[in-house]
């Protein structure tokens, strides 16, 4: 099958292509009716088919005569620690959660918590939820108290499940005040929280609502997957809107079924057997398409990390990891592949392991800057690919496809559309823009299988944010062009295109040329109030360990580099060094919070940041900037 003819089919008979798809599954009903159309511009896929996501993941592996196969690999080098779990093994765990579950009276459809940090138990936790029909939310493990308040009332579980501590490499962080004064903050109140006991931190149970995981578990039942409607919800995954309330995604278990089974093995390339690695933690949606349910759906082994690129114990961690299992594909962010890269430029430390396993890498979640890419080809010796996909989406949008003959990818860009997703560019007012012309990028409806057609609680919201602002098409809010061959060139959120004196220029693309300059280790280009232009380029870097380039030099050198690749038009003429960016937890710049420093506005720390003494060090370098007003 090539890619060409799959796309082509994808979009010319929707209906047809994804029936074919959904045909490759273990239904205990396959569905009839493929996909209806909702007069909102919202879709319903294989409304009649039955199914359960756990037994797709587990119980149907082991039908197959992978049982003893590894199916999750724990590797932990925060608590040194390495443990398999064969096909067998995770189902008689998961099926045992999921007796206990019902016991405390989580009941199909019901809300379930996890807030836990990279143990196996929150992978078990999800999979027992799936095998009674209970709707997860994982909420990523650093969340602040506040933040899993709103979840909770969001989400109303039944039951919320946590461990004592998460770790990092030089601190243990305590799970349970936070889920204590969540619960102090929230109106729904669950009617237990089950805890994992970690060595590192003894959490103080409070009698009545807490209980002890591995206590209460000692006379669980095993309970056998239930059926489901391909439309029941499988999970909400949070993820930041423009307001403080955060949208819950819905991900359906048919659609996500379907969609993960058709990217494990035609985006990524993989087999039953292979050894997958997702690199991302279960409370990010990658967590839940690439490190649960894609791998354990395809007969992979998953290798669920509980480290960092550098520091657990250096900037080899992955590298030791891939040489160890024998990893044969991982995907991966950019920013930890920078970390890497700025604390093994030349890849010194990786000499020392056997990637030959390895056929290649996938990076997405933000754009992979040019520089990075050709950096880790030429230090791994593999194909190194950018995809792009969201949240909403659950699975790459654009990217090479692997697993396809004829599918070709393009350095600089996040690849082609995936069979399923017509992409399209509009401006300002809907119409549609030509190859290499700049503007919103969308997705005419219909979405694939896969992709939330509703934000729990608030289908209102969903229309208004994805599908009202241009009638026919999903908004993704990215900017950015296809060139004449269909490759997707994402320049980043649309807000963070800037517009100079009328030319909308991508601050994306300034930024993979400053990260170019063999000085800089890591960069962020925002817009910043200028009187007379409107908005000017400024640069904030932060230099590779041991440069010692002078401020005034480098600056001299980024200001010629652009103005020689785009043009005096960009003004690109100010930066400034920065010890560090502000980031979220997941690792994106956060420009909109730099944008609002930069111009001297008040703003809000978000939830999501990392680390909060970033922002005062940032405040000090921009102090002297020009403002409005
Ligand atoms: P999230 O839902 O948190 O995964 O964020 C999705 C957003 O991350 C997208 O809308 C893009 O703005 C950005 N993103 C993800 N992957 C890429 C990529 N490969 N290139 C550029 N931006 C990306």
């Amino acid at each position: 099958m090539t890619y060409q003819h799959s796309y082509a089919r994808s979009i010319s008979d929707p209906v047809a292509f994804w029936a074919e798809q959904a045909d490759q599954l273990a239904w205990y009903h396959k569905p009839r009716q493929t996909l209806i159309n909702n007069t909102d511009g919202s879709h319903c896929w294989f409304a009649d088919g039955r199914l359960n996501s756990c037994y797709l993941a587990l119980d149907y592996q082991i039908e197959q005569g992978r049982g003893e196969q590894t199916a999750l690999i724990y590797d932990s080098p925060v608590t040194a620690t390495q443990q398999r779990f064969s096909y067998r093994e995770l189902r008689d765990e998961v099926a045992r959660l999921a007796g206990l579950l019902r016991e405390l009276g989580v009941r199909k459809g019901d809300g379930v918590v996890i807030y836990m940090p990279m143990v196996p138990q929150a992978a078990m936790a999800m999979l027992a939820c799936a095998r009674i029909g209970a709707v997860h939310s994982v909420v990523f493990g650093g969340f602040a108290a506040n933040e899993l308040a709103l979840r909770i009332d969001d989400a109303k579980p039944t039951l919320v499940l946590t461990a004592s501590c998460g770790l990092e490499f030089d601190r243990v962080i305590e799970y349970k005040p936070l889920i204590d004064r969540a619960l102090q903050l929230a109106s729904h109140q669950p009617r237990h929280v089950l805890v994992q006991q970690r060595p590192q931190a003894k959490a103080a149970l409070q009698p009545g609502r807490d209980l002890d995981w591995q206590q209460a578990l000692v006379n669980a039942q095993p309970v056998a997957p239930v059926e489901l409607s391909a439309t029941d919800p499988l999970y909400i995954m949070y993820t930041s809107g423009t307001t403080g309330k955060p949208k819950g995604i819905v991900r359906e278990n048919g659609g996500n079924a379907v969609a993960l089974s058709y990217t494990m093995r035609h985006i990524y390339g993989m087999q039953a057997g292979d050894v997958w690695w997702g690199i991302s933690d279960v409370g990010w949606v990658v967590g839940h398409s690439l490190i649960v349910y894609g791998p354990l759906m395809t007969g992979c082994t998953t290798v669920f990390y509980e480290g960092k690129p550098i520091r657990t114990p250096d900037a080899a961690a992955y590298w030791r990891v891939v040489e160890q299992y024998q990893v044969n594909a991982l995907f991966c962010a950019p920013t930890a592949m920078r970390a890497i890269r700025k604390e093994d430029p030349h890849g010194e430390l990786l000499a020392g392991y056997d990637l030959s396993s390895l056929r290649q890498l996938f990076l997405a979640g933000e754009k992979l800057d040019s520089s990075t890419h050709q950096w880790l080809e030429q230090v791994t010796g593999k194909p190194v690919h950018d995809h792009w996909w969201q949240t909403e989406t659950g699975w790459p949008v654009t990217a090479p496809c692997v697993g396809l003959e004829g599918s070709a990818a393009r350095p600089g860009s996040s690849n082609r559309a995936v069979p399923g997703y017509h992409v399209q560019v509009l401006d300002d007012d809907g119409h549609l823009l030509g190859p290499n012309q700049q503007g919103a990028i969308v997705i005419a409806l219909p979405l694939p299988p896969g992709c939330s057609q509703t934000l729990w609680g608030d289908h209102q919201r969903y229309l208004q944010a994805y599908l009202n602002t241009y009638p026919g098409y999903y908004h993704t809010g990215d900017g950015g062009y296809l060139d004449d061959d269909g490759f997707v060139y994402i320049m980043g959120r649309t807000d963070d295109v800037i517009n100079v004196s009328g030319h909308r220029l991508s601050t994306g693309e300034m930024e993979d040329l400053v990260a170019r300059h063999a000085a800089v280790a890591e960069c962020a280009v925002i817009g910043v109030h200028d009187d007379i232009k409107g908005q000017v380029p400024l640069a904030l870097v932060v230099l590779k360990d041991g440069e010692e380039l002078a401020e005034q030099k480098l600056q001299a050198e980024l200001v010629a580099n652009v103005r020689e690749q785009i043009g005096a038009l960009a003004c690109f003429n100010r930066m400034r060094l920065v010890k560090r960016l502000p980031k979220t937890r997941s690792g994106k710049i956060l420009r909109a919070v730099l944008r609002k420093i930069a111009d001297g506005q008040a703003y809000v720390p978000p939830s999501t940041l990392d680390d909060p003494a970033v922002l005062g060090e940032i405040e000090a370098v921009l102090a002297d900037l020009p403002r409005a007003g």
